[in-house]
């Protein structure tokens, strides 16, 4: 299963992922100054938001592949 997968601790608040995604999927939390997810399962993949945070806060991960290293799922895909 897809999972849109954000570190609140590196996450600046900076909403450029909120930005970058045209779906949209994300959202800005006023109150936490966080991005939050809206809609994962209209998330197409683009990986946009990875490439726009430079916190580095923000990853698409297929949760059901267990064993596998989250970091290269990214890569390949
Ligand atoms: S781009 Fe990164 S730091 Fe900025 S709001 Fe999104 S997840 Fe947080
Ligand atoms: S991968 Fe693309 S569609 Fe999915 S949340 Fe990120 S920017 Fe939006």
């Amino acid at each position: 299963m897809l999972s849109i997968v954000i570190d609140e601790e590196k996450c600046s608040g900076c909403a450029l992922c909120v930005e970058g995604c045209f779906v949209p999927c994300l959202a800005l939390d006023e109150s936490k100054k966080k991005a939050v997810v809206v809609d994962r399962d209209g998330c197409l993949v683009c990986r946009t938001c990875e490439d726009v945070c430079r916190s580095k806060a923000i990853k698409i991960v297929f949760a059901d592949w267990p064993g596998f290293p989250q970091d290269r799922i990214s890569r390949v895909l």
